[in-house]
């Protein structure tokens, strides 16, 4: 169960793909993670992201620019 007011001031991470080897977490927040060549390394950063700093991750999580 989540408490709404918990998440006010929640960002909501994402992966960016923006090529064939090139994907970078990012988040509504204000952080940004590395850039990655593997899509499921920035999904590993947005995922440590948002548990380290209460943050939420978008449905879908990774979007194709
Ligand atoms: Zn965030």
């Amino acid at each position: 169960m989540t408490a709404p007011e918990l998440l006010v001031d929640a960002g909501v991470a994402s992966v960016r793909r923006l090529g064939r080897f090139d994907a970078t977490a990012s988040c509504s927040c204000g952080w940004s993670g590395r850039r990655r060549l593997l899509v499921a390394a920035a999904e590993q950063d947005a995922w440590a992201h948002a548990m380290r700093d209460r943050c939420e991750v978008s449905t879908p999580l990774v979007l194709t620019w």
